[in-house]
């Protein structure tokens, strides 16, 4: 398409059109953006260094365009992404926060920055304060004494976390203890929580989630045996809802000698406000990428450090972020640890930013904990304001205070044809990036919509005006939300034939 039609079609037709033509559409004969020196050195045949079949030969009819062209292509490419900086983002689940630059800046200092994970410590002494002073913000919020920064990811976290329950079900086997084969996961469990435990080499013994969204101890006692190793729970669970039996539920895992895991992907909702250790978890992990702040999708960049009580630590993963009078070190005879479970010592500029947001945060008077207490309850604050708003238009999956996320059921909508996936896709023709969608898998056409602490009134009220308006749309004029999205830069894939290939059905879009 020329980019002459282009800009017509900007002004007089419909959005659909506004595709970028790709650079060899806009290469014109003889235009150079940049030109590079005679080179210096005998060129090099590539053949001559490259097995035959890797090399693609000669390349020719390289687009030819100037140098602003170009920019406008990739500015212009880069401005059709929906991100953070342009828009809400209710993604529920991935707590996608506004992430405060300062961050950014403080991870790209370059004495920071540029450490090398070889170096002696002596050299590597201000990287492993900052990470020692982690540990001990992320100690004093979860009341678990001890923690490694070492896992990338929530789900690596997972993977550590149950490698050292194993370890410790091990140890007591050897010494003629139970033989541990089950780990009990709520039915409301993110995916990789079953995954973690099967890779572990455990069963699963799924328990339901009750008529109010939560685990019921009653279900737990059917399920106890000597054979559990303990449960895996996610708290707040993945319905957005405090697990008010917690307590309850953790002396009967203990009473058969088992763990208790706790995911806190969610832990947003009770940072400041609770400590796990008191609820009667024994290990956890936290997403500092969601809860701590750090830009993620996409699958990644992400850190999953691991909190465990201090009869577990001999299990942590080596080296150890470990201080010995004012010298900071790594620990690393720890004969009976899990092992070293990532390059060096984890995701260390994500480490660097959860430091920065937590101190940005402002320290409690003549305490070293800062005020995530404030993050936390505006996020449930700004999540029960949603609910609040939609709760006359769209039915709520479980109507009580929820925590950092609410969950809306499509059953209303269903009466007019409209389903999750119309609706989110209407969503996109308002300008929204959409909620989760399908996830948790236990609510029929669940939309999770997680507003986190960062967004205004004004901004949640504007959100909640469009869904309210796509609700009236359901009723009045089903066909526009049917057909959406039709103002957006991608035209709308056939579903239907997607749905038939079962590989691409229904995935959750969460991370
Ligand atoms: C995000 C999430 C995970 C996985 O974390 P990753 O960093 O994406 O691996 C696990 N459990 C819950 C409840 C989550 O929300």
């Amino acid at each position: 398409m020329s980019e002459h039609k282009r800009l017509l079609d900007t002004a007089t037709g419909p959005l659909i059109s506004q595709e970028e033509p790709t650079l060899f559409e806009k290469s014109h004969p003889g235009r150079i953006g940049f030109s590079l020196p005679t080179c210096p050195v005998p060129e090099i045949n590539p053949t001559s260094v490259i097995a035959g079949d890797l090399c693609r030969g000669e390349i020719s009819e390289l687009p030819e365009i100037s140098e602003n062209e170009i920019v406008r292509h990739f500015v212009r490419l880069s401005q059709k992404n929906y991100c953070i900086d342009t828009g809400f983002y209710p993604l529920g689940s991935c707590t996608m926060k506004y992430n405060p630059k300062i961050n950014e800046e403080v991870a790209k200092i370059s004495a920071l920055a540029t450490v090398h994970p070889l170096w002696p410590e002596k050299y590597l002494q201000p990287a492993l304060a900052i990470q020692y002073q982690l540990q001990g913000l992320l100690s004093s919020l979860t009341g678990l004494e001890n923690f490694t920064l070492q896992p990338n990811a929530g789900a690596h976290g997972e993977f550590v976390g149950i490698k050292i329950m194993k370890a410790y079900h091990d140890e007591k086997e050897k010494k003629g203890g139970p033989k541990k084969t089950k780990v009990i996961v709520p039915d409301s469990a993110h995916g990789t929580n079953p995954a973690t435990c099967t890779m572990v080499g455990y069963e699963i013994v799924s328990v339901p989630t009750g008529p109010n969204g939560i685990v019921e101890v009653a279900d737990i006692e059917k399920i106890l045996s000597p054979e559990i190793a303990g449960i895996m729970m996610t708290n707040p669970n993945t319905c957005g809802l405090f697990e008010t039996h917690i307590h309850e539920i953790a002396k009967l895992i203990h009473s058969v000698d088992g763990l208790f895991y706790m995911d806190g992907a969610n832990f947003n909702a009770i940072v400041g406000i609770t400590k796990p250790a008191d609820l009667g978890v024994d290990i956890m992990h936290i997403n500092l990428h969601k809860t701590f702040s750090t830009p993620h999708g996409g699958g990644g960049p992400g850190s999953g450090p691991v909190g465990v009580r201090s009869h577990l630590k001999k299990f942590l993963p080596t080296p150890l972020v470990i201080k010995e009078g004012s010298q900071y070190k790594l620990q690393k005879d720890l004969p009976e640890s899990i092992g070293r479970v990532s390059g060096y010592y984890g995701n260390y500029s994500i480490h660097i930013r959860a430091l920065a947001y937590m101190l940005s945060l402002g320290t409690i008077p003549n305490t070293e904990e800062t005020y995530v207490k404030k993050m936390s309850t505006a996020a449930v604050l700004n999540a029960n304001y949603i609910r609040h708003r939609l709760r006359p238009y769209f039915k709520i999956a479980f109507d009580s205070i929820c925590m950092h996320e609410v969950i809306l059921s499509d059953e209303i909508q269903e009466k007019f044809g409209i389903k999750t996936l119309n609706i989110a896709k209407r969503l996109m023709d308002y300008g929204y990036h959409p909620m989760t969608v399908y996830f948790p898998l236990i609510v029929h056409g669940a939309m999770m919509i997680e507003p986190t602490e960062s967004e205004t009134k004004e901004t949640l009220d504007q959100f909640c005006d469009v869904m309210i308006e796509i609700a009236k749309e359901c009723e009045t004029n089903p066909k526009v939300v049917l057909e959406a999205p039709t103002r957006v830069n991608r035209e709308k894939i056939d579903e239907l034939r997607a749905q038939k290939q079962p590989r691409l059905r229904w995935l959750p879009t969460s991370i």
